[in-house]
């Protein structure tokens, strides 16, 4: 029998004009998502993509894995493509092929959708033969048009005819790529990675930054990021990293500055140089995994004071949420368990004994200002290590 996979678009059915450019990125996404799997043809056709596989020994299970994290597809359905396009071949592959989802039913229906008008059964025909055949071959059942266990479709389409069961959720949200390029304050933590999975599944494709800080911070922990990373691709496709050398800065901030102020600069310096980094890649916006009030630095206050440092739009898509919520997501999209390896963060490196939870702004830049952290920003910049990402299966 010969499968497909069936995708239906989600919002970008909404787009209007920007219908085809939005479905040819779908597209592209898709075949990145199953590059790795094999040889497929990718067509469209009335807001359902279909997904061929053109070789015989493609996982199919595999596929609907990945093509179920891809951004822009609301719901999917695993399908088998008819022998020929006649109302024989429908019933000859129906019943067969939904076996153990009619077997494990109670009630069942047929809808039928006919986008072929040419095919000689209307809908409603092609219902009731297909009704019977089932009602025939698995005789426990019985028809329930309002709640059935298991509706059995038929769609008679241009380029086949084509039979499925009830259709599984998707990714939702519109095609990474399709929104622009942001850049994602990465560390290793819980809310960074969620941040960047909720991003892109706006349609933003990521470039990472990440600030480490040897030898303080370990090789280890960056590796942990690259991790993290490999996981967030799943969604957000192939990104590049930039790893920051960041230590040089953080002896200066314990030198030169008041031990309170200690984090709102260094967060201020960590939103200034990504966006240097920004500019560079392309990126029109910052993204972080900050939430009001969960730590010093994410008060209004601090957070005033962090926004000064950058005139991008800084987009943090964690900050109306609790923590448990949070976690949810992280062990949705699978980077919890990653996230809790205990390895320092740079963020842990001198931290102060009492952080300022209302720091006044003007005093916080004199501060920063006459410590006078240019020459070094500067080379730092010079000294970006850049690591390819892609996604970790
Ligand atoms: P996370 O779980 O993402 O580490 P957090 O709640 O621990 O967040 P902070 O450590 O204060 O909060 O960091 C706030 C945000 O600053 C992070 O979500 C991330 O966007 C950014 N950030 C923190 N540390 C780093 C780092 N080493 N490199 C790049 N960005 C960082
Ligand atoms: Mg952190």
């Amino acid at each position: 029998m010969k499968e497909i996979l069936l995708l239906k678009d989600g919002e970008i059915v909404l787009k209007g004009l920007n219908r085809r450019q939005f479905e040819d990125v779908l597209k592209k996404n898709i075949r990145t998502a199953l590059y790795s799997l094999g040889r497929f043809e990718i067509t469209s056709a009335q807001s359902t993509i279909c997904v061929r596989p053109l070789s015989e020994d493609v996982d199919l299970d595999e596929a609907c894995e990945r093509v179920g994290r891809v951004f822009g597809i609301v719901s999917y359905s695993r399908a088998v493509l008819c022998e020929e396009k006649t109302m024989d071949a429908v019933i000859a592959a129906a019943p067969v092929y939904l076996e153990k989802q009619l077997r494990a039913a109670k009630t069942f229906k047929v809808e039928a959708k006919r986008s072929d008008k040419k095919f000689p059964l209307k809908s409603p025909e092609i219902c009731r033969e297909l009704g019977g055949v089932i009602l025939h071959e698995y005789p426990h059942l019985r028809v329930d048009v309002h709640q059935p266990d298991v509706t059995v479709y038929v769609e008679i389409r241009d380029f086949g005819a084509y039979v499925h069961a009830d259709a599984i959720r998707g990714a939702g949200g519109i095609p990474v790529g399709t929104g622009g390029k942001a850049a994602v304050l990465i560390s290793g933590g819980i809310d960074s990675p969620v941040a960047a999975y909720m991003m892109a599944k706006r349609g933003l494709r990521l470039t990472a930054v990440h600030f480490a800080s040897p030898p303080y911070t370990s090789r280890r922990a960056e590796e942990k990021v690259v991790r993290l990373l490999q996981k967030v691709s799943r969604y957000a496709g192939p990104m590049t990293m930039i790893t920051v050398p960041f230590t040089a800065l953080q002896e200066k901030l314990r030198d030169d500055c008041p031990e309170e102020l200690f984090t709102i600069i260094m967060r201020r310096l960590m939103m200034q140089m990504t966006e240097r980094i920004a500019h560079d890649y392309d990126c029109a916006a910052l993204i972080t995994g900050e939430s009001l009030g969960q730590v010093a630095s994410q008060t209004i206050g601090a957070l005033n004071c962090t926004d000064d440092a950058a005139d991008m739009v800084v987009f943090r898509p964690l900050i109306g949420m609790d923590k448990q919520e949070i976690i949810d997501i992280a062990y949705k999209i699978d980077t919890y368990e990653t996230s809790i390896e205990p390895y320092e963060d740079c963020c842990t490196v001198f931290t102060p004994k009492h952080p300022r939870t209302k720091p006044i702004l003007k005093f916080v830049r004199e501060a920063q200002e006459r410590a006078g952290f240019e020459p070094l920003i500067e080379e730092a910049l010079q000294n970006l290590k850049i690591t390819q990402i892609t996604p970790e299966y």
